[in-house]
């Protein structure tokens, strides 16, 4: 990496002449988004925002924007178009709207990584034009590669486009496999720190709400995911990325229970030797690590005390009770559309339980039945992940009623 020069200008505002990485931040108004901007904000000399996007929440788009300067924006909800076009009229940032201008900001040349923080199937299609331009993805959107991730790495390797994961767990993976490309993974071991009904069974479950669901006990994170914790299906959703991202067997990844999330994941090499990475939770190390990939950058960020006692305990997953990670365990097995399948049907549902529409329990049986009703391909195309995405939509809809 090119060591970065200062220059102070008469203005008193300092410029970088300039070798700091490019970031187009996608979703900069969620939880990833928000704290990737605060990872940027303390290291001015390695990164500057060349694109920001949001999909509705315009004021903290707005706000994003005229701090740190991107060359363009984009606005999905194409009703606010208006309201950012002018309070960033008297700057030189360019302001698009709609669907379609994510995937065109991502064909922009304007930047080096993307850091893909949008939530859910909508991430897909800007992260896969971002690879056929050959950018490095930071990757915090697993449901892209739930969804079609045979495809996204594919695309990668075509165009040696590093995809280097956020995902806390996957980067704990990834961060034990520095330095061991000669080596062969017996198995993974990605933790779980069980959410917030660890321990719990149906009968307490079948009365769960949403403000219930919502308190995370280690993660401060967007409402979907939070929701993805506290049904394990989130850890269904990591085995399937974790599959695609190194390149594993269904049977070498497991699932283990880690209350107090100090160890993000594990990696058990061949001659049974265990690497872990470990730390205190907190998303801006595996995001930053990420970003300054292959540096480490030094912070502030709390550390954990050894000299305090503590206790990091284990044990399986029950997943008699949250049926989600098994019905994912299932889509990680068989392949094929299934977990795009899966991962529409969960939307949907998470949908309806965060607007009250159906119970805690209720998600799974959705979830199950679309599984069941769409046809069944081993090896689909891009258009027919879209369009199986597209009918497990409709169909978990139809059963919720939505
Ligand atoms: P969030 O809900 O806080 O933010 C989502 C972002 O995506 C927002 O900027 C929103 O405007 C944008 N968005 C939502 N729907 C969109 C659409 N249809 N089109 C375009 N943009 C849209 O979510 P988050 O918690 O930041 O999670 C983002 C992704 O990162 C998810 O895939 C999640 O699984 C993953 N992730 C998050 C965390 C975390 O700590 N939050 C940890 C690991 C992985
Ligand atoms: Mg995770």
């Amino acid at each position: 990496m090119n060591p970065v020069t200062k220059q102070q200008p008469a203005g008193g505002q300092t410029l970088y002449s300039d070798h700091r990485k490019r970031i187009a931040l996608f979703g900069s108004t969620g939880s990833i988004g928000t704290q990737a901007l605060e990872v940027i904000e303390a290291n001015p000399d390695k990164f500057r925002v060349a694109i920001l996007t949001g999909h509705s929440n315009h004021e903290l788009l707005i706000e994003q924007a005229l701090k740190f300067q991107p060359a363009y924006v984009v606005i999905v909800d194409q009703e606010k178009y208006l309201k950012v076009k002018d309070a960033l009229s008297g700057t030189s940032i360019r302001v698009m709207a709609g669907e379609q201008s994510l995937e065109d900001a991502a064909s922009l040349d304007i930047y080096d990584m993307m850091l893909a923080g949008i939530v859910g199937f909508a991430g897909l299609k800007p992260t896969l034009k971002a690879l056929e331009g050959g950018r490095a993805i930071g990757l915090a959107n697993k449901e892209t590669l739930v969804v079609a991730g045979d495809i996204v790495m594919r695309k990668a390797v075509e165009k040696r486009a590093p995809v280097i994961p956020v995902d806390s767990e996957h980067s704990a993976i990834f961060q034990c496999l520095v330095g061991e490309t000669r080596n062969r993974i017996e198995k993974i071991v990605l933790t779980a720190s069980g959410g917030p009904f660890l321990g719990k069974k149906p009968n307490y479950l079948v009365n769960v709400k949403r403000e219930h669901a919502l308190q995370h006990p280690n993660w401060n994170m967007g409402a979907k995911i939070t929701v993805d914790s506290a049904t394990l299906m989130n850890k269904g959703l990591e085995m399937i990325e974790a599959k695609w991202l190194f390149n594993l067997r269904p049977e070498q990844i497991q699932v283990v229970v880690h209350p107090q999330s100090i160890i993000h994941s594990m990696v058990q090499f061949e001659d049974g030797s265990i690497k872990a990475q470990m730390g205190l939770p907190d998303m801006k190390l595996p995001i930053q690590y990420a970003m300054a990939f292959p540096m480490r950058i030094p912070n502030q960020f709390p550390r954990f005390d050894f000299s305090k006692s503590a206790q990091l305990a284990f044990e399986p997953p029950d997943i008699k009770t949250f049926r989600n990670m098994a019905l994912a365990t299932e889509a990680l097995y068989k392949g094929g559309n299934l977990p795009c399948i899966l991962n529409a049907a969960n939307e949907i549902a998470v949908y309806g339980f965060l607007r009250n529409r159906i119970g805690f329990l209720d998600m799974t049986e959705v979830i199950e039945r679309t599984m069941l009703n769409i046809p069944f391909i081993s090896d689909p195309s891009l258009e027919e992940y879209f369009e199986s995405d597209a009918e497990a939509r409709n169909f978990a809809a139809s059963i919720i009623q939505i």
